[in-house]
């Protein structure tokens, strides 16, 4: 069994290494790398950096098999056929794909998109224009205001009419939103009236093993910066049986079978849903962080670590006066791995800005979902958020200097 250590983890991060004092708590921003990632892109670099798919010497066979190898791997995490995994430049372009190749053809007037209020603006404005270019109709899932979890739709929120349901596995403000198999039953519920499911996984990917098979996902995104790959990759999953639905996003290189003057076969998927020359090296690095995960991380531990963190967390910040936590506190004390919090009388961004002087990195905002945020009256909250390298003592840090903070701005 892959044992978890978090200190013993840490040392495998430069970083934390060059910047000795640093409490790194914005991982849901995005994660550090470990050396394994880093040197798998040196490596290309250095030893066979050429173009995949396309030139048959020497270099070129290697990076083909490197680039090809990480598809295998990322294939494997997820429990998916390599031809599902798509590379692209992050969950933003994974959405703003579908919403291109999919969703702009098959989505008509009266139709309804279906999402909840609490999305990041990736997962939630390619759809909004979606709607006002083709007159369809947004239908929002819609959060407790109490509980913080996704409230269960009447019977008759379902209809033909709903083409596809776009929702988020976490969100990155408030984290669990779906209480026990409500995901699931949504999934099955979409399913059976007949729409498509995208899964928004860039909050979920880095925390919990995903299995889409079991799942039962048409299309799924994730990030890879957010789970120790490097910035500029990340993976759309498109069900096999839906590849000739889809169009390709982008047309031009490496994607054609056959073109002539007046028409044009395209390769099967992937890809010809990959146009170009891809981001190569950064996929090889998405390739190592995964192989990383999969040698260094038990998931069932890990969440059990990053649970105790946040119960640490949250009790030591609700000794804090007028202290408010959104999110479900239960549920992120079980299971979580980010809390966001708000004091009435210092804003975030001075909460935030002044940890950041104490070597102390965590995120204020709205964090791109301002819509939930104005919902919420939440004009910013500051988020604190773990991955496999924080500690005990991080939290202990944190703790101790956001006191520091609150004593400075309310004496
Ligand atoms: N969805 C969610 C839930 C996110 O947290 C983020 C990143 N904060 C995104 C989408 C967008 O990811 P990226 O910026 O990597 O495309």
């Amino acid at each position: 069994m892959v044992k978890f250590d978090a200190k013993l983890l840490k040392k495998d991060f430069p970083i934390f290494q060059n910047k000795k004092n640093l409490v790194y708590l914005d991982n849901a921003a995005t994660t550090q790398k470990p050396r394994s990632v880093i040197q798998s892109m040196v490596d290309f670099y250095e030893n066979y950096n050429s173009n995949v798919h396309r030139s048959i010497h020497e270099l070129g066979e290697t990076s083909t098999c490197f680039f090809e190898n990480s598809r295998e791997i990322i294939a494997k995490f997820l429990n998916a056929e390599n031809e599902e995994i798509i590379f692209t430049s992050g969950t933003t372009e994974g959405v703003n794909f579908i919403a291109d190749a999919w969703a702009r053809q098959n989505i008509e007037k009266n139709d309804y998109i279906v999402t909840t209020q609490v999305e990041h603006h990736a997962n939630f404005l390619p759809w909004l224009r979606i709607c006002k270019n083709s007159g369809a109709k947004l239908k929002f899932l819609e959060l407790d205001k109490d509980t913080f979890f996704i409230k269960l739709p009447e019977a008759n929120f379902w209809s033909d009419k709903i083409k596809l349901v776009s929702i988020s596995a976490s969100s990155n403000v408030l984290g669990e939103i779906w209480k026990e198999n409500q995901l699931e039953n949504i999934i099955s519920a979409a399913h059976d009236i007949g729409a498509l499911v995208l899964l928004d996984a860039s909050q979920l990917a880095p925390y919990k093993k995903i299995d889409v098979k079991k799942l039962n996902i048409d299309f799924l995104v994730l990030s890879g910066h957010k789970m120790l790959g490097p910035t500029g990759i990340g993976i759309l999953y498109i069900n096999k049986s839906l590849h000739n639905k889809v169009e390709p996003y982008k047309v031009g290189g490496s994607m054609v079978q056959a073109a002539s003057f007046n028409d044009v076969i395209w390769k099967e998927a992937p890809y010809k849903f990959e146009a170009g020359t891809p981001a190569i090296s950064q996929a090889i690095g998405l390739g190592a962080a995964v192989k990383y995960l999969n040698e260094n991380v038990d998931f069932k531990e890990f969440e059990k670590h990053t649970a105790y963190l946040s119960s640490m967390l949250i009790d030591g910040l609700l000794k804090i006066k007028d202290m408010k936590i959104w999110g479900n506190i239960e549920q992120i004390k079980k299971s979580g791995h980010l809390v966001s919090f708000s004091l009435p009388d210092i804003h975030a961004h001075d909460i935030s800005g002044f940890l950041g002087g104490l070597n102390i990195s965590v995120r204020s905002g709205h964090h791109c979902a301002q819509p939930l945020a104005n919902m919420l009256n939440l004009q910013s909250s500051v988020r604190a958020s773990f991955y496999i390298y924080n500690t005990v003592q991080d939290v202990e840090i944190f703790l101790d200097k956001l006191n520091e903070t609150v004593n400075f701005f309310r004496k």
